[in-house]
């Protein structure tokens, strides 16, 4: 141990110890010092993204950043930050030295409809001032979510494909639409490794969703189990690309680690987990709660869905990065509901 300091040998320590607590494949880089900064971070998805990567680099190494603090509390530092305020952004990207960026702040579909010029401000002028600070080297990767709203009622509804139609009909349909070509475009003009994925609508117990045309799946759980019964804004036989919380997070994390020469499209991938409708999640959760019982009153994120795929065809994200779901609806509807009873036990002891 001759010429080792102790604060060596702790490093050394702690680095092995976090090497074990890395549970998923080995080829996931770890660093110390690799500042990852979380744009959004008390939303839906953030909240759940911040605890991998914590994993992942450590907690101290991941910074939230939001509008509004986490609900729950967390080791990672967290700082308040206005996505549209550039001179905000510099300040912590040097203060924090930041690597790799995650923006998530955006305003979603459903909410969207009802502020359009709010959602392109917000959705545009965010992605815009992240795109500019990497143009000038402010940090090294961006991680931008796209959604399956690109896609509009022209598009194939059945197995949609990577290049396609792209009609939006809403807001935040033509706001991603535009983001995934400034993507390219930064990339291709500038050389910003930026890398991103259409998300489909994402279900998870960890956290709210924040105001999109899939929020039903999420609502539908807690509802079975604190009233019985639930009431769908949409109708029974709508079906939309959905996926697990885990394997979006899982999604997310390997596309940024991937390496460069493997993420052939700078636009956005086309992700898939399940497709299915309100009727086939309520029998599925009535397997667990018999008595349980679903209406149905559609309001406007009807018109909202039914501009959207039923299905999407992810096979280029197989092949470029190697993408492959772990859940289905019924394993998902058992781990949803499995996570919400512990929860609410523990609520109450
Ligand atoms: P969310 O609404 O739950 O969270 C967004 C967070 O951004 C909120 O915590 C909000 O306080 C914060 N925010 C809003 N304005 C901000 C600003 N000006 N500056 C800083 N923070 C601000 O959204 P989410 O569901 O976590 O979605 C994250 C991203 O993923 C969005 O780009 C969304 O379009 C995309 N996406 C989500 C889904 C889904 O099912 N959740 C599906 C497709 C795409």
């Amino acid at each position: 141990m001759k010429g080792l300091s102790f604060m060596h040998i702790m490093n050394l320590e702690i680095d092995s110890l976090t090497t074990l607590a890395i549970p998923k494949s080995s080829h996931f880089m770890q660093s110390s010092n690799h500042y990852v900064l979380v744009i959004g971070a008390s939303g839906q998805i953030g909240t759940e993204l911040v605890t991998r990567l914590s994993e992942i680099h450590g907690s101290s190494n991941v910074i939230s950043t939001d509008l509004r603090k986490p609900e729950s509390s967390s080791d990672n530092p967290f700082e308040e930050l206005d996505v549209l305020d550039k001179q905000r952004l510099s300040d912590i990207f040097r203060k924090y030295r930041v690597k790799e960026v995650y923006l998530l702040a955006a305003m979603l579909s459903a909410t969207g409809e009802k502020n359009p010029m709010k959602a392109w401000d917000l959705n545009m002028n965010g992605l815009f001032n992240l795109l500019e600070a990497a143009r000038e080297g402010q940090f090294q990767k961006l991680f931008w979510p796209s959604s399956i709203a690109v896609f509009g009622p022209s598009t194939p509804k059945l197995n949609t494909p990577q290049e396609t139609v792209t009609e939006p009909s809403t807001v935040y349909g033509i706001s991603k639409l535009a983001g995934e070509r400034w993507c390219e475009y930064y990339h291709q003009k500038y050389n910003v490794d930026v890398r991103s994925i259409r998300y489909p609508g994402l279900i998870g117990w960890k956290s709210s969703p924040g105001g999109g045309t899939t929020d039903y799946a999420v609502h539908i759980f807690h509802e079975a189990l604190e009233k019985g019964e639930y009431t769908s804004f949409l109708s029974e036989n709508t079906y939309l690309p959905m996926m697990y919380m885990p394997d979006g997070i899982e999604a997310t994390t390997r596309i940024m680690q991937a390496d460069t020469a493997s993420i052939k499209i700078r636009s956005s991938y086309n992700l898939s987990g399940m497709s299915f409708s309100p009727k086939e999640i309520a029998s599925e959760v009535k397997k667990y709660l018999p008595d349980f019982s679903m209406k149905y009153a559609p309001d406007f994120r009807q018109a909202i869905a039914d501009s959207w795929p039923s299905s999407i065809d992810d096979s280029a994200a197989q092949k470029d990065w190697g993408w492959k779901p772990q859940y289905d609806l019924a394993k998902m509807t058992e781990d949803m509901l499995l996570n919400l009873k512990k929860l609410r036990n523990e609520a109450v002891s």
